[in-house]
């Protein structure tokens, strides 16, 4: 009884993200999971789908960390299953890779995008539709890095594999079609961009209504053709209608609200509509300071743990020492390497101007060399301070391991000593250590620095 209601509460939920009621698919999603929970328990593999599908709404509604916690607990029950390499952990990766890009975090979602093609590929062969859409994300997130070549390629393959299997008129053709607008446009070849951008929109109205959320990120895109074809009088009224779209489903306070107005700032600036621009980015820097833990860089945290980069399952989660913390779902034996630290290379200097000790994920590798975890980071980043720490940093072949010092055990939090400057802005600690030191700095002649949120 249980099950079956669970199972129409997703099927309803589905619907509903596919009509870009997210709110709506939100809630009933939310049902499915607790209706499956208490049929089969909260580690059934069978509470992958409604958790998936829940991550896809959140995700839709701007709320990252909630994805990101339930995108991580799905692949935690296919792994704890044995369906760590099955088509439903592929549909986790890719996901993951697509929340990344939607929190502006290009780098960090490149190797959950790249994962899901490995799985699929393996179980599929590389000309299933399916290894098709995962490509076309991957190639998302490769573009917004300047990896053109390899981004072309893929989703010029991509594309290719889902007119021929779904016809030229279905939406996912339209997804991958945009993308390889945005390839075109930055390679300088506008008019194509402007003709791939306008079919994808003809498709999208037909396919999904003139009213459907998911048009707002076509929208932007052709406007931003626009604008730099000399059009910034039709760029205007396109992105006029995006910002509609959005606000009124996802609400006035969405990360993509605040990108879109950004862009039509930059279109206005263009009609030499110099106040009304301003107006817009007060409105769009207003918008990224209230949504939690989006950094200055205009990335959004997504809290998820790259399992790639673990040797033992870890989550992301709230915590009592400082907002988001990594626990341990395993024993951890004292001696282990637990994870990666990872994220963004950039020199010092880089690193200098990107420091702000509330909202800053960075590490010194080197002298010259530094990590911003906060871009491409492996979830290690996550983890806090404490002076009583249960992990230790090596540095082994320019690569940040953190190791256990101790026995961890399942549900710990896991902590490590940040050892900053004695000289660098001064950090209250409220660790709860029977030892703390009462600060992250370290008492003078130390030499090393990490910073964080
Ligand atoms: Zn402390």
């Amino acid at each position: 009884m249980r099950r079956e209601r669970g199972r129409a509460l997703l099927a309803r939920g589905s619907r509903a993200i596919h009509d870009g009621r997210y709110r709506k698919a939100a809630s009933a999603l939310e049902q499915a999971v607790r209706a499956y929970e208490t049929a089969d328990g909260s580690s059934h593999p069978e509470l992958a789908a409604p958790l998936t599908q829940l991550a896809l709404a959140y995700r839709h509604l701007g709320r990252f960390v909630d994805a990101g916690m339930a995108y991580q607990r799905a692949l935690h029950i296919l792994q704890a299953a044995g369906e760590g390499e099955s088509v439903e952990a592929a549909d986790v990766f890719h996901n993951l890779g697509a929340l990344e890009y939607a929190a502006g975090n290009w780098l960090r979602g490149e190797p959950y995008a790249r994962e899901a093609v490995r799985i699929r590929t393996r179980l599929l062969g590389r000309d299933h539709p399916a290894v098709a859409s995962d490509l076309a994300a991957l190639a998302a997130l490769l573009q917004k890095q300047q990896k053109l070549a390899e981004a072309e390629r893929l989703s010029t393959r991509a594309l290719a594999v889902l007119e021929r299997e779904y016809g030229p008129e279905h939406h996912l053709v339209a997804v991958a079609l945009t993308h390889l607008a945005g390839v075109r446009h930055q390679r300088g070849a506008k008019a194509e961009a402007e003709r791939l951008c306008r079919r994808a929109l003809e498709i999208e109205e037909a396919q999904l209504g003139p009213t459907h959320p998911k048009i707002a990120s076509t929208l932007d895109a052709l406007a931003a053709v626009l604008r730099d074809s000399r059009r910034a009088d039709e760029a205007d009224v396109l992105l006029r209608r995006a910002t509609r779209l959005l606000v009124r489903e996802v609400g006035p306070r969405h990360p993509h609200v605040a990108a879109c107005l950004y862009n039509h700032a930059s279109v206005l600036k263009k009609l030499g509509q110099k106040d009304a621009a301003a107006r817009l980015i007060r409105k769009a820097t207003r918008i990224r300071s209230t949504v939690d833990a989006m950094n200055d860089e205009g990335v959004a945290v997504t809290g998820t743990i790259n399992p790639l980069y673990a040797n033992y399952r870890l989550s992301a989660k709230r915590s009592d020492i400082h907002r988001l913390g990594v626990f341990a779902e395993d024993a951890i034996p004292k001696g282990r390497k637990v994870i990666e630290y990872t994220g963004e290379r950039i020199t010092a200097k880089e690193s200098g101007r990107r420091w702000n000790p509330k909202r800053s994920y960075l590490f010194e590798l080197t002298t010259r060399v530094h990590l911003d975890g906060a871009i491409g980071g492996s979830g290690a980043e996550y983890i806090n301070h404490s002076c009583d720490p249960n992990l230790k940093t090596r540095i082994v072949r320019k690569h940040i391991l953190y190791y256990s010092v101790k026995d961890i055990a399942p549900g710990d939090e896991l902590t490590v000593d940040y050892h900053y400057d004695h000289d660098t802005d001064r950090m209250p600690c409220h660790c709860g250590a029977p030892t703390c030191r009462g600060t992250l700095n370290l008492p003078p002649p130390e030499k090393k620095r990490k910073s964080r949120t």
